[in-house]
């Protein structure tokens, strides 16, 4: 059975009433998984044994330790000068919690508990959690705390010489990238919504690493409008050739759900089972492999898309309705989509060429190196 890492401390971890993470998505995709009885057959679902104090050192991997004081220091309740220097504000993505520190502390300990599975010889481990990759060493960035992702990798290393990191979010996986843009052992692979249209502003091609680790970031950025089929495509052009160079040893797969079309943050247009496509293929390669969730913010897609990404990665098929005792079956009554987005010809017109030229570019460098 594969190990899946989740603990109800997770659903602490909301920034305000209003904010558009929602714990909920987290407790449906269990529960949805759950009624699809994968739990004590494919998964074994586990909370992660981690003390506080070990996940510290573990967070100290990627963070400095004035940024852990500060983490703590907000959680309860401590005023902090300059708040924004640290990624912070009432009004901002990061808006202070109480309880924050603990909040975020789960995450961690989830994708650490699976980092060292997968370290120790599982060739695959859920953290589904997970995933949050806008972190950074010493700030605080789209709805992340800290960058469990980069932690994960770091983690893999200590086994694995090469690790590749394949980001399939909406967003650009920037904190990953940043965080190892001059590491030649660790490839960064993300495909997003370009950073002209879309937070955090970042992911273009011409971003390739540092020094000797010039070529082991790769970008993929894509036009508001793009579609399964130009999403794909470019995916199919860039991804396995970047990994074939490579040769990685074992995978870090973030796998945000907010391209989706429904999604209310960006303007990819996905389709759940477009999507996969980049999961199953994630797959395929056989690499012993730490498997987070990440963005999606509609209650209807998260829950279904990250089941399928599950199933896809334990290699189950799983009937494409909902099981009946599912609590939001009405709500999601198939895990695929039946209905397909509407876009107007001249976007995806312009989405298709805009791809095109990512793709040309990417592929010199490539062919290059
Ligand atoms: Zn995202």
């Amino acid at each position: 059975m594969v190990p899946f890492f989740y603990t109800s401390q997770l659903e602490q971890y909301q920034f305000s009433e209003s904010h558009p993470l929602k714990p909920m998505r987290l407790r449906l995709m269990l529960e949805l998984i759950e009624a699809y009885g994968l739990f004590g057959s494919s998964l074994c679902l586990q909370e992660p044994s981690l003390s506080e104090e070990r996940a510290t050192v573990e967070i100290l991997r990627v963070h400095t330790q004035r940024y852990v004081d500060i983490v703590k220091a907000i959680s309860v309740g401590e005023p902090i000068m300059e708040m924004t220097r640290w990624g912070f504000s009432p009004l901002g993505d990061n808006p202070p919690f109480v309880g924050m520190w603990e909040a975020a502390l789960a995450y961690v300990k989830t994708t650490v508990a699976a980092a060292y599975a997968v370290r120790d010889g599982e060739s695959l481990a859920f953290s589904m959690g997970g995933g949050l990759h806008h972190a950074m060493p010493d700030r605080a960035s789209g709805f992340c705390v800290f960058n469990d992702p980069a932690i994960a990798i770091a983690i893999l290393r200590e086994r694995f010489p090469r690790v590749a990191y394949l980001d399939i979010d909406l967003h650009h996986g920037d904190g990953v990238q940043w965080i190892f843009y001059r590491d030649p052992m660790v490839l960064t692979v993300s495909i997003h919504e370009g950073g002209r249209w879309l937070f955090p502003g970042t992911g273009f091609a011409d971003e390739l690493g540092e020094g000797e680790a010039w070529g082991t970031s790769i970008n993929i950025p894509l036009a508001p409008e793009t579609d399964d089929e130009i999403w794909w495509w470019a995916f199919q052009q860039v991804v396995p050739r970047a990994f074939e160079r490579f040769q990685p040893d074992a995978l870090v797969l973030q796998m945000g759900a907010d391209p989706h079309y429904l999604d209310p943050l960006g303007h990819l247009n996905l389709t759940a089972q477009g999507w996969l496509r980049a999961v199953a293929w994630a797959r395929s390669l056989g690499l012993p492999t730490v498997a987070l969730g990440g963005g999606g913010y509609n209650l209807t897609t998260v829950p279904r898309m990250w089941t399928l990404a599950v199933a896809t990665l334990v290699g189950i098929e799983l009937p494409d309705e909902t099981p009946d005792h599912f609590r939001w079956h009405d709500r999601i009554p198939t895990l695929t989509d039946h209905e397909t987005p509407t876009i107007v010809p001249s976007d995806r017109e312009y989405a298709r060429r805009y791809a095109e030229q990512q793709v040309a570019f990417l592929l010199k460098v490539l062919r290059g190196v």
